[in-house]
């Protein structure tokens, strides 16, 4: 490292040990960057191709308001979806508000009174379970007579195949699939692991619909979860496929007929996808989806980064330090709450944006404890922006993601554990 860099780490408040520390661990990293910018740039050729083929111009980046028909910004973007996923179809929309309203949106569409949901893979993620009716809520699936039916993990992380085979019966419609972990520690799925569920359960019930909750996975491999058979994957434009620059927006890409179901139920009956102006936000969709393959890039160098310096210090960290990744998550279990919040303050010190601000634990809704997010972000709540989150409930486990440059991504990780040590929860001698 420079002298001049080092220099300004120091007047950034970060103590000498901590920089030299955090140097000693990215020395060793040289190898997985390599790996990870190998991805990166198949899936940016992966997003360019498909924009090319489908003729992006400048009129795409045009105001359309009122109904929004026949918005060519829209209809080509939702294209693009369809060909980097290899799916028939894709609903990209500014009115889909977040991941979870576009987790909602497909399960909703594609279920009737009567259908059962199953999640083969254990609990899903929290806000999910007032979207299916686990914890009672108003307008839930639950509501309205669908049944909910769930397969935990075996004890070492893996699919609880006897236990599928015997959860899906006749009325079982839908298969829920989360490839990232989410605020729990177990590990998160590998694509290739994702389509081995998927075969197994198609084998037993083939027209079982498969959606996969695909948020922080976007882009961290080369294949998705719909190169393997999903007939949904889902997601959040304020994390990957946004890039950061998207201020709101979800993705739904898959089967053409379950694409259609979602549209009708985001708009109405007869008008599906025909409406929905774009309101001039199609720039920063587009932009940012170009962005997304380097910028994901950015936020798992930071994961990678952070698991190694918090493992050499005895945190137990899910991933390890050396294992391949399957999201942008990071967890480090700090065993204890004064651990999530220091860690939580040095990421929120590192921002650009509300640096001075100190995050504090709250009842955020949504979630069942008290939550400590730190998010300098340009756009509120993004999680693809260097931004960390904890559950205050055992096992005081901080969950920390994006960044979308990796130097911040870096500052961040060092600002954390220059927070750790000045509360003597880390000792660098
Ligand atoms: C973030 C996330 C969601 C929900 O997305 P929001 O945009 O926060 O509503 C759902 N599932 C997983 C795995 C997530 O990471």
């Amino acid at each position: 490292m420079s002298l001049i860099t080092e220099e300004l780490y120091r007047q950034m408040g970060i103590r000498r040990s901590v920089v030299t520390f955090g140097e000693s661990v990215c020395e060793e990293l040289k190898e997985r960057f390599d790996a990870i910018d190998a991805i990166a740039e198949y899936n940016q050729l992966k997003v360019i191709h498909a924009m090319q083929k489908n003729r992006v111009s400048d009129a795409c980046f045009q105001f359309a308001s009122g109904y929004g028909y026949d918005d060519l910004g829209r209809d080509t973007l939702e294209k693009v979806y369809a060909d980097i996923f290899h799916t028939e179809d894709a609903l990209v929309r500014p009115q889909i508000t977040c991941g979870t309203h576009a987790l909602s949106l497909a399960l909703a569409a594609n279920l009737r009174p009567g259908d059962e949901l199953l999640s083969p893979a254990g609990k899903p993620y929290d806000t999910l379970e007032e979207v299916i009716g686990i914890r009672p809520s108003k307008g839930s699936l639950a509501e309205y007579g669908i049944t909910y039916s769930q397969v935990d993990l075996l004890e070492n992380g893996s699919f609880d195949y006897e236990a599928i085979r015997r959860a899906i019966n006749e009325k079982t419609r839908l298969v829920t699939i989360q490839r990232s972990k989410g605020y729990q520690t177990r590990p998160s799925f590998s694509v290739k692991q994702i389509g081995e569920l998927i075969a197994f359960v198609k084998e037993i019930k083939p027209e079982v619909i498969v959606m996969v909750d695909n948020c922080y996975g976007e882009f961290v491999e080369t294949i998705e979860p719909s190169d393997v058979g999903a007939d949904m994957v889902v997601g959040s434009l304020i994390k990957n496929p946004g890039g950061g620059l998207a201020p709101i927006g979800g993705y739904i890409a898959g089967r053409k007929d379950l694409i259609e179901n979602c549209s009708y139920r985001l708009t109405s009956p007869g008008l599906g996808k025909e409406v929905g102006a774009s309101l001039g936000i199609m720039q920063s969709f587009y932009q940012g989806l170009f962005l997304a393959p380097t910028v994901t890039a950015s936020a798992l160098k930071g994961a990678i980064f952070a698991a190694n310096i918090y493992e050499r210090l005895s945190f137990p960290v899910i991933p390890d330090g050396t294992e391949d990744r399957h999201d942008i998550i990071q967890a480090v279990t700090f065993g204890k709450p004064e651990g999530v919040i220091a860690f939580c303050r040095g990421i929120q010190a590192a921002a650009p944006v509300d640096s001075y601000v100190t995050p504090e634990p709250w009842a955020m809704p949504g979630y069942d404890s008290d939550v400590i997010m730190a998010a300098g972000a340009f756009v509120q709540g993004s999680s693809i922006e260097l931004s960390a989150d904890g559950p205050i409930k055992p096992p005081y486990a901080v969950y920390f993601q994006g960044g979308l440059t990796w130097p911040h991504a870096k500052l961040g990780i060092l600002m954390s554990l220059e927070y750790l040590v000045r509360e003597e929860i880390v000792s660098l001698s």
